[in-house]
């Protein structure tokens, strides 16, 4: 339902206002009074007739005017009742900024539940409760109904925040850096409206250029990777999405039998999240305003190629690092460009990017290098580093950086002086002109490859989801099996049916139960062999010499057989054995593990990455809720060391991603259609040369 009523209202009553000093009912009362609305307002309180100079309602029924939003500031204990008198007045929208309720116990708890089924019967938007309130600068409405100081000032950047300290704190640092707001909403308790409803409103909001989320938890992850995809990078107005998320939310306890399940704790699931909606995680609030700045003031760069201009060699340095560590692409620069600089440029000049125009530079340099270096077709943003000598005109250079600026308009111009005092006028100059400063040029570089990283997610081809031809009925049927016996855990054998059903390609392999039987089946199958133990009791077979590699005939079969009952015997005399699982001895592949756990919350999370028995030591690995789509299963792969691995190194062949993408979306596909599915493990999934494939080695799988 609309919340435009909610943040654009005409008429607003204030319940609970108070002449009060020092309450946070005045003060949300003064800071409606003082912000400028350009609607009415009616404070309602039954134990006062006038409230900053203007006359008190005993109730809001008492308001002959339709009212658009209720502000409460009450105590939670009468919210309730003034919630129902919200609802027969008939307001749209009510923020509850009053404290009190689910964040206080069980008790408050209740209460909310109350407010909010209130709130619901009437057809009212509520945002909160215990929340700072919401903002919304616009000059045609000019609204602060929060407790923060003052106004923020008014910008295209709308800021959504779950926790309301830190949202007062970001509006007190933006004051001090300048930066402007369009709307601001403290979520608070999240009754009714949550981060997916703000959103959804967010992305048709014209004032919106930007929008930056202070995140403790998701109530919907699949809705909001679709709602924030769909504003990062699908509108005709794409907005990128800043998101710092914080807090751990508690992991189940249940025991975990597989690597993924291990692994994929809460932080990766969000983390997964944020990549497949193209929202671009930050890790500390002044990362946050570094990209918001940048975002709010420049044109995304349409391509990549970086140039860098400086006046010292050894800045130029810390950029190189920089762009390396954060994987900024420095553009590589035409010919005629460096000939046409070589021109101008004294001789100790650097031309490789990052440029170094020396010490001696003045404005003019600078201007003349920008133009030139801007003009490349293999530059599409630049940031220009200014290390100051006292000869230098400071000044000057932030307005060469203006006309720059304004020559280049859809190419990404950042600023680093460098330098905390005393360019107070050159800072000012930059800022009219909307070009981020950063006193440091490590976070100009850092805003920058955010800035490129956006620009390629909104380029990026698009994929859908792929669906192949499989045999449910062969999963239904070894899952009712499993059932039957009552158990959760997936024998072996019967996890690799129904990898095979779904598609997966598989060795060869079958259980024999003798040694004369091994050696037969090996026969059948062709040298070389591996023998496996095969028991329920037995989850990770090399622990307890269950494998044997490698075997080349049917002597080594034999000798194979005899060692690994006697390890299983000395070091598992009780397991039950069904037998032993020959398999095809797969030559030259790569270890890669796939696997998928249920988050709690979230649903399936895809895991992808290097596996075999290192898998719990390097924790290289990727995640993504399924199901994905082919694109995010190439990204899983791309995002992981183990790809530079895959693509060959040192004159290897590269492997066959291809196939692992495949295997990916079978997978996605798998745990979609099988909802039991809660822990699955294909490990190692070895992938061989371009164009050879990859086989299922081994499978785990734990259903519910
Ligand atoms: P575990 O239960 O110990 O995980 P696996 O079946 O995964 O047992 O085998 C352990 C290791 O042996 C694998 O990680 C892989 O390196 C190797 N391996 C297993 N099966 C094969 C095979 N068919 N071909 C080649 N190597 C294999
Ligand atoms: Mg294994």
């Amino acid at each position: 339902m609309n919340l435009e009523n909610v943040i654009s209202p005409t008429n607003v009553a204030i319940l609970g206002a108070s002449n009060r000093k020092g309450s946070v009912s005045n003060a949300v009362t003064l800071n409606i009074l003082r912000s400028g609305f350009t609607g009415k307002v009616y404070p309602v309180n039954p134990s006062s007739d006038e409230v900053l100079g203007l006359k008190c309602y005993e109730s809001i029924l008492d308001i002959k005017n339709v009212i658009d939003l209720a502000v409460i500031i009450t105590p939670s204990r009468v919210v309730p009742q003034v919630m129902e008198e919200c609802g027969k007045k008939g307001v749209k929208g009510a923020v509850i900024i009053s404290a009190g309720f689910k964040e206080s116990g069980e008790e408050g708890k209740l209460l909310e539940e109350q407010v909010a089924s209130i709130a619901k019967r009437y057809d009212v938007r509520l945002i909160g409760p215990n929340c700072v309130g919401i903002i919304n600068t616009s000059p045609n409405i000019s609204l602060n109904a929060s407790f923060t100081k003052g106004m923020p000032r008014h910008g295209n950047i709308a800021l959504v925040s779950q926790s309301g300290a830190i949202c007062g704190a970001m509006l007190e640092y933006a004051k001090v850096k300048n930066i402007g707001f369009s709307k601001v909403f403290s979520l608070g308790n999240k009754a009714d409206v949550n981060e997916n409803d703000i959103l959804e409103m967010l992305a048709d909001d014209a004032s919106t250029k930007v929008i930056l989320m202070y995140i403790e938890d998701l109530v919907d992850g699949r809705r909001f990777i679709e709602i924030a995809s769909d504003i990062t990078g699908e509108k005709e107005e794409k907005k990128p999405i800043l998101a710092m998320k914080v807090g751990e939310s508690p992991v189940g306890a249940k025991a975990i039998v597989s690597h993924t399940g291990a692994l994929a704790g809460s932080e990766e699931a969000y983390n997964a999240i944020f990549a497949q909606a193209g929202v671009l995680k930050v890790e500390t609030l002044e990362e946050l305003f570094d990209y918001a700045i940048a975002f709010a003031h420049q044109p995304i760069p349409v391509g990549e190629g970086t140039v860098v201009v400086s006046n010292a060699g050894g800045p130029a340095v810390i950029v190189a690092d920089a762009a390396a560590r954060y994987d900024l692409k420095l553009a590589r620069l035409d010919e005629s460009t460096i000939s046409k600089l070589v021109n101008t440029l004294p001789k100790t000049a650097s031309l490789i990017n990052p440029i170094d125009i020396i010490g001696d530079a003045d404005h003019i340099r600078y201007e003349n290098t920008l133009r030139v270096a801007l003009k490349d077709p293999n530059v599409n943003s630049c940031i220009v580093v200014v290390t100051p000598p006292v000869m230098l005109n400071v000044q000057a250079v932030a307005e060469a950086m203006t006309r720059i600026n304004k020559e280049f308009p859809e190419k990404t111009i950042l600023s680093s002086i460098m330098g905390l005092t005393g360019y107070e006028d050159a800072l000012k100059i930059l800022d009219e002109n909307k070009i981020p400063q950063y006193a440091f040029p490590e976070s100009a570089v850092r805003t920058l490859a955010a800035m490129q990283m956006y620009g390629s997610w909104v380029r990026r081809p698009r994929t859908g989801i792929r669906l192949f031809d499989v045999n449910r009925e062969i999963v239904r049927n070894v899952f009712s099996k499993v059932r039957q016996e009552g158990r959760n855990y997936v024998y072996e054998t019967e996890a690799m049916h129904v990898l095979e059903a779904y598609g997966f390609p598989v060795p060869k392999s079958m259980i024999a139960i003798s040694e004369d039987e091994c050696a037969k089946v090996a026969e059948g199958i062709g040298y070389p062999v591996v023998l496996k133990i095969s028991s329920p009791d037995i989850v990770h077979k090399v622990d307890v010499g269950g494998v044997e590699l490698n075997l080349r005939n049917a002597q080594e079969v034999r000798e194979a057989f005899r060692r690994i009952m006697q390890n299983v015997k000395h070091k598992m005399a009780n397991a039950r054995i069904i037998g032993i699982n020959v398999q095809e001895f797969l030559k030259n592949g790569k270890e890669t593990i796939i696997g998928m756990k249920r988050d709690k919350q979230f649903g399936p999370l895809l895991m992808f990455g290097l596996g075999g028995i290192y898998v719990g030591i390097f924790k290289d690995v990727s995640f993504r809720l399924a199901p994905i789509k082919e694109l995010s299963a190439y990204n899983m792969i791309e995002s992981t060391k183990a790809s530079k691995l895959l693509s060959g190194v040192r004159g290897e062949k590269p492997s066959d991603i291809n196939s692992i993408v495949e295997c990916l979306q079978r997978l996605s596909q798998l745990v979609t259609d099988f909802p039991e599915i809660q822990e699955l493990d294909v490990n190692p999934l070895l992938v061989f040369e371009q164009e050879k494939g990859c086989k299922a080695v081994d499978a785990r799988i734990v259903i519910s």
